[in-house]
Formats: structure tokens, C-alpha cells, sequence
């Protein structure tokens, strides 16, 4: 019976031999689990431009616009650095965030046990740590109107507006409590109410939204304070939801408590479809790392991880999702470790193939 339909965008560097992993996986659920999925493969970035003179072909992003999920390896690379703006490979990437209209971006920062020694911070402030941080995607002041950089007298000026909707707000709130209902069911809403009339209403419109989410506990915070509480003590968060300026360094501090790039993964959900699963992207927040392509050096592990998230939030697969973070767990228990977590003595690195290896067999053993 096929679950659901997944549209396979490898991209550039990296890209596709990350997600050759995930493809493995993908076939072991079909096969051991009976869960298979109707997935189709095209290009994106360096690799549609290189066959279509564009980074997104339309019927590439008209496929996008009618499977269930799409996942995505990497785009760019150093090839296509002197292409004109609007055909860069990162602009296929925009092309579909855009028109699949992701507004809320979420960004787990979750520490394995066996990798807590990597943070910056001390391992007992981070040990265990399971946040998701909920970040709005498609509004703001990335996007407000004015913007640019203008005469004023006899000096320039550089404007850009924070400006967000009554309803911008509301659909990134039900997201991130929809969310929360799905974990510990606590939700911490950032902004600077104290200073900006955007946060104002902000905390307004969550606050309101709260009342359809009586068994969430909702507290709110100033994004500022927010970031020092994030790095004194991540774990007294279950879910934040902030806008897309905070969000965007607020979802980097967190994640970078954990570690390796090469272990983030990320989703981008939008509204409901006809069958009630959220438009949806998942991606490794990682990009097309040019300087290991095509060595097999690179972690699989944030690709897969987005997967896991796709098993949970496009599919309601939860179960079949902590199977999986918990293969990987168990990987890195056992000291599994491609070149970018080296830093622990007398490890020699595994290969990404080998990684994709150890999470099969630690799959098989679950069963
Ligand atoms: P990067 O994330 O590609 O690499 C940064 C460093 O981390 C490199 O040393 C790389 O080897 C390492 N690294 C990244 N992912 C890894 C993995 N899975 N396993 C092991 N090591 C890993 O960032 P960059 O070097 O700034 O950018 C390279 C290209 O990727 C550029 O063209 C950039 O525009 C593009 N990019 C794409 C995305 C995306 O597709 N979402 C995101 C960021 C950058």
C-alpha cells in the first residue's frame, strides 16, 4: 500500500550522495515495514540549470505543488558562482519555497547523547536536549514594503519595513501549537512587544490563538532575553515560534548548541492540501559542501533526519520516525563517525555508504 507520494530533489555536490542513503532507507521501509511511497526523482539547482538553462524547471515545480512531501539534498557550487542572479542554483530553491507559499520553518536542535561533548556549551546543559524552533518564513522584514536604499537630503538612507498580518501571524501560531500538541506541549513565543508594534501584535494574535490550544502551555518571551536563556539553558524549551528575522538567529544559535552542521535537518510546511497533509519541504540545513563532493566523506545523518521529520509531520508516521532517530542514536552510541564528527581520539571515519550501512543494520535490529 503506498503511504503517500515524495518528490526527490539530490541537487548539487553532496546532494545526491546524501540522499542515495536516504533512498536506501526509503526501500527498507517498503520492504521490513510494508510502508511504501510513490517517489519520483528530478533536478534542482546547478543540476536543472546545467539541463534546462534554469535552476527549477515549471514542471519540476508543478510536480512539487501535487506530491506530499518534497525532499531536497543541496544546491550550488562553485561552477555556477558567475551565473546571473536569476538562474543561480539557491534561486530554485526560493522558486519553491515561494510558490509552495512555506511559511513556517522548523528547525530541531536535538543533541545525541554520544555527541554532547562536540557543543561549545558544558555537556550537562545540553546533554538530552530536544527543541524545535518554529520560525516564520514568508513575511516580515525580509519582505515588508518600503524597502531600499534611498536620497534623504544629502546623505543615503537604508530602509527595510517589519510588517506582519493579522493572519501571517495567526497561521504560523496554529503551526507552531499544532506542533507542541505533538511533543511536550509547551510553547514559548519571542518577539520585542516592548519596542516594535509588529511584536505587539504578535503577542496578541498568539495569545489569541492559544484559546483553541487549551492544553498547550504558552509563555512569551523578548527575542533578546530569549537568546541568552537559549544559551544559559536550552532545556527549559519544549517549542519557540518567532518571526523570520529572530527566528533566522535564534534557529541558528540553537542549532549550532548541538555540533556538526552535517547532523541539522529542517522542514518548511505551508498549508493544507486537498488531503489535509501541509505543502511541505525537508531539507538538511548543510549545503552542497564542494570541498568534500564526490569523495564519499560527507554525514548522510541531517539528510536522513529530515526524512525522519517527513515520516512525522507529512505522513503521521511518529513512530516509524523515533525508529529511526533512534537507529541513528544507536550509530553514534556505537561510535560511527563520518569525518566532519572526528575530534574523538583513535576513530577512524566511515564512509557516507558505511553510515548508511550501520543505520540499516541498526534498523534491522529494531524490528
Ligand atoms: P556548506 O554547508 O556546503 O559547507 C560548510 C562546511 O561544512 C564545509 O566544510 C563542508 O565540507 C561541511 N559540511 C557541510 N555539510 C556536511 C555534511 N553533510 N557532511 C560533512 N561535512 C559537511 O556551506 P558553504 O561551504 O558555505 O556553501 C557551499 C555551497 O552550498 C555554496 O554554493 C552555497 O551557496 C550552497 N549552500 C546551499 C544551501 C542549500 O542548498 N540549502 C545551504 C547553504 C549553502
Amino acid at each position: 500500500m503506498s503511504v503517500g507520494s515524495i518528490l526527490i530533489l539530490p541537487g548539487d555536490g553532496i546532494g545526491p550522495e546524501v540522499m542515495a542513503e536516504v533512498r536506501r532507507i526509503i526501500d527498507w521501509y517498503a520492504d521490513k515495514r510494508d510502508l511504501s511511497f510513490d517517489v519520483s526523482e528530478d533536478l534542482v539547482g546547478g543540476a536543472a540549470y546545467d539541463k534546462h538553462g534554469v535552476p527549477l524547471a515549471d514542471e519540476t515545480m508543478a510536480k512539487a505543488q501535487e506530491v506530499d512531501a518534497v525532499l531536497l539534498g543541496a544546491v550550488g557550487g562553485p561552477k555556477y558562482d558567475d551565473l546571473d542572479f536569476s538562474v543561480k542554483p539557491e534561486r530554485g530553491l526560493l522558486r519553491l519555497r515561494k510558490e509552495m507559499d512555506l511559511f513556517s520553518n522548523l528547525r530541531p536542535a536535538q543533541c545525541f547523547d554520544a555527541l554532547a561533548h562536540f557543543s561549545s556549551l558544558k555537556e550537562e546543559v545540553i546533554a538530552g536536549l530536544d527543541i524545535m524552533i518554529v520560525r516564520e518564513l514568508t513575511s516580515g522584514v525580509y519582505f515588508g514594503e518600503p524597502r531600499g536604499i534611498f536620497e534623504e537630503g544629502n546623505e543615503r538612507v537604508g530602509i527595510n519595513t517589519q510588517r506582519y498580518t493579522e493572519s501571517e501571524i495567526d497561521r504560523v501560531a496554529r503551526s507552531a501549537f499544532e506542533l507542541a500538541m505533538k511533543r511536550d506541549k509547551r510553547l514559548c513565543s519571542m518577539e520585542k512587544a516592548n519596542v516594535m508594534e509588529s511584536g505587539i501584535l504578535w503577542r496578541e494574535i498568539v495569545t489569541e490563538v492559544a484559546r483553541d490550544y487549551p492544553e498547550v502551555e504558552l509563555s512569551h518571551m523578548y527575542a533578546d532575553a530569549g537568546a541568552m536563556q537559549l544559551t544559559r539553558w536550552p532545556k527549559q524549551f519544549d517549542v519557540i515560534v518567532t518571526d523570520n528575522l529572530f527566528g533566522d538567529i535564534l534557529s541558528d544559535v540553537a542549532a549550532m548548541l548541538t555540533g556538526s552542521l552535517g547532523m541539522l535537518p529542517s522542514a518548511s510546511l505551508g498549508a493544507p492540501m486537498e488531503n489535509g497533509r501541509p505543502k511541505a519541504l525537508y531539507e538538511p540545513v548543510h549545503g552542497s559542501a564542494p570541498d568534500i563532493a564526490g569523495q564519499g566523506k560527507a554525514n548522510p545523518i541531517a539528510c536522513i533526519t529530515s526524512f525522519a521529520m517527513a515520516l512525522r509531520y507529512s505522513f503521521d508516521l511518529g513512530e516509524e520516525a523515533d525508529r529511526l532517530e533512534a537507529a541513528v542514536e544507536t550509530v553514534l552510541a556505537d561510535g560511527k563517525r563520518t569525518a566532519d564528527l572526528l575530534g574523538d581520539e583513535g576513530v577512524t571515519p566511515v564512509s557516507t555508504s558505511d553510515m548508511g550501512d550501520a543505520i540499516l543494520a541498526a534498523l534491522d535490529a529494531s524490528l
